[in-house]
């Protein structure tokens, strides 16, 4: 990883400057599943020792898909208890509701006049968006990368994890930023990819990604009771048709979460599985119990930070009064370039 210690005097900089500034999101789906916390989260947790971590709720991004408001505000509790549960810190890092800082909004705006319309149109996750969605191809849809790349050029984040497929994501905002920068004068740093090894993890299905979407997830801070329940059903070796036939567990979803749960086991588990030793209920029943005893710790702070009426909402009113500081700069900034008027509520 990179030295996250160096000074960074950015104009601009308010929140500490001293370390550099990471910047992710993830779009309110309610309880975490664990793709997301082997995807990202238990990354997030990580990052925080060594960068000022910038962890926003993207409610935003979401209005492209969601399709029952009333879902959003709940999610976003659900999710923000399971991110503080997790290890995520109010204290060392911001945690925030994009829609609270509506000045994201605005730079989106800004940023979409100087973005040319092929650079959008070529986003693979666009073309596959209008595949998936042919009678709701709105404009937010194709905008989703300037929008993105607000997010990350408003609080003037150095570094924003991504898996190596994601790179694209990246340039594409530096690109922004680029011309921007070139059409009114320098404004904002281009940020770079912090290229974390992301596991891709596969669903109960064993076929597809673990997703909310498709039905096939285990919830990591679901009771020990629906963790066993959720395992018990996953897709094992299909081309172990018989207790007495030999597993490949190369090719079985069970034996691969054993790699992230039962790390001190897995070769014995492996083995087990190769000569046929062990049978896959068994195998599911020590999943079930390495992911409950794995989280136990997590679901019970859970629990205690659920009892609190109001955390949540606390937290990301903390996060947004936080973050609002280098928006209002950034957004100035931006502003004064493109020869708009400075904001006079604006820091
Ligand atoms: P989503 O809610 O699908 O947008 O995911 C939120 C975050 O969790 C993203 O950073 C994803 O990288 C991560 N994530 C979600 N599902 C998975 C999965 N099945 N495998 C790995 N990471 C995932």
């Amino acid at each position: 990883m990179p030295d996250a210690t160096v000074e960074s005097p950015r104009p601009g900089a308010a929140l500490s400057g001293k370390r550099l500034r990471v910047l992710s999101g993830m779009q309110p789906t309610g309880r975490m599943h664990l793709g997301n916390y082997l995807g990202a989260l238990r990354n997030w947790v990580q990052l925080q020792d060594q960068y000022e971590c910038v962890f926003f709720v993207a409610d935003y991004h979401s209005l492209t898909t969601v399709t029952d408001p009333a879902s959003i505000r709940p999610a976003i509790t659900e999710m923000v208890l399971d991110w503080l549960a997790t290890g995520l810190d109010p204290q060392r890092s911001i945690i925030f509701r994009q829609s609270d800082l509506p000045e994201v909004a605005e730079l989106h705006l800004l940023l979409s006049m100087t973005t040319p319309l092929g650079w959008l149109e070529r986003v693979p996750s666009y073309k596959e968006k209008v595949a998936q969605f042919p009678d709701n191809q709105n404009y937010g849809l194709l905008g989703y990368p300037v929008l993105q790349a607000a997010d990350i050029l408003l609080p003037r984040a150095d570094r924003v994890p991504v898996g190596e497929d994601q790179a694209p994501h990246i340039e594409l905002t530096r690109e922004i930023a680029r011309r921007f920068n070139h059409l009114f004068g320098q404004v904002f740093p281009e940020p770079q990819g912090l290229f974390t090894e992301i596991p891709r993890v596969m669903g109960t299905d064993g076929v597809s990604k673990m997703s909310k979407s498709r039905g096939n997830t285990i919830g990591m801070l679901d009771s020990p009771e629906q963790i066993r329940k959720t395992v018990m059903t996953m897709v094992t070796d299909v081309e172990r048709p018989l207790r007495s036939d030999a597993g490949h567990p190369e090719r079985c979803n069970v034996c691969a979460l054993h790699r992230f749960f039962s790390p001190d086991r897995l070769a014995e588990i492996w083995q087990g599985e190769r000569e046929a030793r062990t049978g896959c209920v068994e195998v599911k029943r020590w999943l079930a119990e390495a992911i409950a005893d794995h989280f136990a710790p997590m679901r019970e702070k859970r629990a205690g930070l659920a009892a609190q009426p109001g955390l949540v909402d606390d937290v990301l009113a903390d996060g947004a009064r936080r973050a609002r500081v280098a928006a209002r700069e950034t957004l100035n900034m931006a502003r004064e370039a493109c020869g708009l008027a400075v904001s006079s509520t604006a820091v």
